[in-house]
């Protein structure tokens, strides 16, 4: 038996002939970019958000990259994140010019530690600090409120990193505050492994201020409101209709499939108490008690790590490394 990172034919087994009758629709209006379709998944994914505004972009990476944009990011700025996460949060960095500061992780969740971001604020608050990106790793949202806290403190815009993390939520006092929905910007992406995936290529951009949606709506469309008059120098950033059709299907079965992610993470962890995992070195994912994870992945930190991959994949179980090279190590950030 082969059992696959995912899986995802099972899942279009069961949505087929709805995902075939949206495809048809759009393919007999014959109108793909951007359109009704797009719109009524903006309305879906602001509300499921807890967000006044969504608006669909081609990729999580453009969704970052529009947001720095909306923030006038340019040559010369600081953006701080952390070198622990997929390559696009630090890459819409440096495409602008712009210069990437990193802060280190939590151990435990692998997210942005609050604590340290706060002691590289103190020292380097006279520094060009124009945002900080806390990235939701593998579905559980970083520890906002002090992130938060600091960012009201030193006057810096968060942008949230929620590519992996629709749906995650963060309870503080009583509230639960969705993903995307706490930072000024927040940033989806439905490429096909997420756990809201298109058949291609989208993302989304979230908030609550009405001022930067209208902007990222520009800037996603060469800057322009009004076709062939540009207000901003933006780029070709759209989402495209059947994408959107697409995910208009799933996104109706997106919490059931979350729930049974955490389901399926409730037994791994069952599974690995019986065989008394702490005598393997094994880490498992810890949930912070005020999040809902919704397990993007499920990873564990091993020290014999290569052996068990090969290992697994020899029984024909396949995994993957996440990530295997932290971003100041990358060919590319050599300098950082
Ligand atoms: C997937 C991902 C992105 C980029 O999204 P794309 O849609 O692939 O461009 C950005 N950040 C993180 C943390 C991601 O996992």
């Amino acid at each position: 038996m082969e059992i696959p990172l995912l899986d995802l034919k099972i899942q279009y087994q069961k949505i087929k002939k709805e995902i075939k009758i949206a495809i048809d629709e759009v393919l007999e209006s014959q109108r793909f970019i951007l359109g009704d379709k797009v719109k009524r998944l903006e309305d879906k994914i602001a509300k499921y958000s807890d967000c006044r505004f969504g608006i669909g972009v081609s990729s999580g990476t453009d969704a970052l990259l529009i947001s720095l944009m909306a923030l006038d990011i340019k040559y010369g700025d600081i953006v701080i994140t952390t070198p622990y996460t997929f390559f696009s949060t630090v890459g819409v960095i440096t495409r602008l010019g712009a210069k990437p500061l990193f802060v280190d992780i939590d151990a435990k969740t692998y997210n942005m530690d609050p604590e340290k971001l706060g002691y590289l604020l103190e020292r380097k608050a006279k520094d060009n600090i124009k945002a900080i990106i806390p990235i939701h790793l593998f579905g559980q949202c970083a520890d906002m409120e002090p992130i938060l806290e600091l960012s009201n403190r030193f006057n810096i815009p968060v942008i949230e990193d929620a590519a992996q993390a629709i749906g995650a939520e963060y309870i503080k006092n009583g509230r639960r505050s969705r993903a995307g929905s706490m930072g000024i910007l927040g940033c989806f992406s439905f490429f096909p492994s997420k756990n809201l995936g298109g058949y291609g290529d989208g993302g989304m951009v979230v908030t609550n201020n009405e001022e930067l949606a209208k902007k990222v709506r520009m800037l996603r469309s060469h800057g322009s409101e009004k076709k062939y008059y540009h207000i901003y120098v933006g780029i070709n950033g759209r989402l495209d209709a059947l994408q959107a059709a697409v995910l208009l299907v799933k996104i109706k079965y997106l919490d059931e499939w979350s729930k049974k992610r955490k389901e399926n993470a409730e037994f791994y962890k069952e599974l690995f108490e019986k065989i008394g995992y702490q005598k393997f070195d094994i880490k498992l994912p810890v949930t912070e008690y005020n999040n809902r994870h919704i397990y993007n992945q499920f990873v564990i930190r091993v020290k014999k790590r290569d052996e068990l991959k090969n290992f697994l994949k020899e029984k024909g179980i396949s995994t993957e490394i996440y990530y295997p090279l932290p971003l100041h190590m990358q060919p590319c950030y050599k300098d950082l």
